[in-house]
């Protein structure tokens, strides 16, 4: 794991941050850094991607329009003042084959679950968002009935619109990591 730290306008205790990066050690995160929230950025294009080219918009509690336009999506994470993101990695024989690069994406999901749960015993709120939709349930109850598990459902950070290449740019985190790997982004926000 590289350590890469962004506190210039989020203030986090070092000794906090110390214990919460000992208890990240054990998971198979690449990259990560603290970054104040307002940093990061918001696109109506991306959205416009999501709507256009993503088979998964309008059919979860975790896409849009479900999870709300843009901007509220923006004011939602700056609720928040930190966000901690972070990369994993798979590796695949095709980066360009959607099935197999998508088959790797549990793990990812199931470290930012991880992230999450450690970081909820450290601030009193936290936001995560993964990369895609969520699929915990076999069929999305959205839109005819409310979202069945909204305390663990992680929603996709490209439908909030936030601009991924930007962060990582901001953060110093390879957005692309060689042939043959898929890199997959997360974010938990906290307060
Ligand atoms: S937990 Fe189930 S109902 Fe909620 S967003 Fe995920 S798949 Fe949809």
């Amino acid at each position: 794991m590289e350590k890469l730290i962004v506190t210039e306008e989020f203030y986090i205790d070092p000794r906090l941050q110390e214990e919460i990066e000992q208890q990240l050690l054990e998971l198979p995160i690449v990259q990560y850094a603290w970054l104040p929230a307002k940093e990061l950025t918001f696109s109506e294009n991306v959205r416009k991607i999501c709507r256009e080219e993503c088979p998964r918009y309008g059919t979860s509690w975790a896409c849009p329009p479900a999870v709300g336009t843009v901007t509220e999506c923006q004011e939602r994470c700056n609720a928040y003042p930190g966000a901690f993101v972070f990369t994993t990695i798979a590796e695949v024989a095709d980066t360009a084959n959607l099935e197999e690069t998508l088959a790797t994406r549990g793990e990812h999901e199931a470290v930012t679950k991880e992230i999450r749960k450690i970081l909820q015993t450290k601030f009193e709120q936290t936001l995560a968002l993964s990369a895609d939709s969520c699929e915990i349930c076999g069929t999305c109850a959205y839109p005819n009935a409310p979202c069945r598990h909204p305390d663990h459902m992680v929603p996709c950070i490209e439908g909030y619109g936030v601009v991924v290449a930007d962060f990582a740019r901001k953060a110093g985190i390879e957005f692309m990591n060689g042939a043959g790997i898929v890199t997959w982004f997360g974010m938990v926000l906290v307060k």
